[in-house]
């Protein structure tokens, strides 16, 4: 008696097995029958999609530039310029007015962010090295340089003397949460990247923190 039980459950068990797999099997014969087409679409809807982010974001073609100038706050200077506009859409946006009064917005990103925030970098001779694109007029900053009143180059970022990190916005320290300074080293501009309309990078003679000593 405990024998034909037995096996009664064992067949059982074994059919219902038999029914599970073969509903996974009608089931996945199913799917199939249905993904062709379904792959199809999302493969030219992929298509469609990559093409067109290809057309609206090209790979990256930013290229470093070395431009020179003051940040100032875009609204002052579209007023030098006598272009009249309402400061209350453009408060916040700063540009860089270049040596050759060309007008380059800043992006206010980690590093550009800085001359948004602070009015110390703002209006004063500076060198930027920075990332440019084709097409798009503002620039992200990399590296900003600063001149002290003897003229010598200083790369400029803040700094927290208990931590000793570097931070490129003003905010607490990221690691104490007390204050952060301003802090600039005299160091030259790196010699392998050209100047904004130059292909050629700087001659070491005209970017040394020599020469502007010798002007002064
Ligand atoms: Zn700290």
């Amino acid at each position: 008696m405990r024998t034909i039980s037995l096996v009664i459950v064992t067949a059982a068990v074994a059919w219902s097995a038999w029914l599970a797999t073969s509903a996974e099997d009608r089931g996945a014969k199913d799917q199939g029958a249905a993904k062709p087409q379904a792959a199809g679409e999302s493969r030219g809807g992929k298509a469609d999609a990559s093409s067109a982010a290809d057309r609206a974001a090209p790979t990256d073609d930013a290229a470093k530039e070395i431009v020179s100038g003051k940040v100032v706050r875009l609204a002052e200077a579209l007023k030098a310029r006598g272009i009249k506009s309402y400061a209350e859409e453009i408060k916040e946006q700063v540009v860089l007015v270049t040596e050759q009064g060309e007008l380059v917005p800043i992006v206010p990103d980690w590093r550009g962010r800085a001359f948004y925030q602070d009015e110390r970098l703002r209006d004063r001779p500076v060198d930027l090295v920075v990332n440019r694109r084709r097409g798009i007029p503002w620039v992200q900053v990399l590296s900003i340089y600063t001149f002290d009143d003897e003229g010598v180059r200083s790369i400029t970022d803040y700094w927290c003397d208990i931590c000793s990190i570097p931070m490129y916005e003003i905010k607490e320290c990221e690691c104490c949460q007390g204050p952060i300074r301003l802090r600039l080293r005299p160091q030259d501009l790196p010699k392998d990247i050209h100047r904004h309309g130059s292909s050629e990078p700087e001659p070491p003679e005209t970017n040394a923190n020599e020469t502007r000593k010798a002007e002064k």
